[in-house]
């Protein structure tokens, strides 16, 4: 069976950046299970996954806007220190989930000064090429159910 839309399809893979260095791997774990044409992974990656099939093996570079977008400099901003109530020590590098006119989004702490934080809203992998080596582990048809949630349930999948 060979993915196209209608079809949930697991994989193992290994991400790097362009040193090579892995940024996230699925090696010692399930493969990862999505349903193909829902947006479920990067658009670069949902793309060379069409036509694959079980045991397939391949390597694909996926551009920044096929993968986690542009890096944004205006999703860089800088806010009140009160804005971190409740949280002692604020140092660069943590993560928190911010609310925005848009709904909520991931910021990390970019800079520390004292009446103000500086925050970095971009996604981490914003603005970087990903290279995926990616080997198929399983096709199957989606479910009723799956299409109307629009993710995969099951070993791998949501819920
Ligand atoms: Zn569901």
């Amino acid at each position: 069976m060979q993915i196209a839309e209608r079809c949930v399809a697991s994989f193992h893979y290994t991400l790097t950046d362009d040193a090579g260095t892995v940024i996230d791997s699925s090696e010692g774990r399930e493969p990862l299970a999505y349903l193909h044409g829902a947006g479920n992974i990067v658009p670069g990656l949902e793309k060379a996954m069409t036509g694959r099939s079980a045991g397939d093996q391949f390597k694909v570079t996926v551009a920044p806007e096929e993968g986690y977008g542009l890096r944004n400099e205006q999703l860089i901003q800088s806010v009140p220190r009160e804005a971190f109530q409740g949280v002692d020590n604020i140092e660069p590098g943590m993560r928190f989930q911010a609310q925005t006119q848009n709904g909520p989004i991931n910021v990390e702490v970019k800079e520390v000064a004292e009446a103000t934080v500086t925050i970095d809203g971009n996604h981490p992998l914003a603005g970087q090429a990903l290279h995926f080596d990616v080997t198929i582990a399983d096709v199957r048809e989606a479910s009723d159910e799956e299409m109307s949630h629009g993710h995969v349930h099951g070993v791998g999948g949501a819920h």
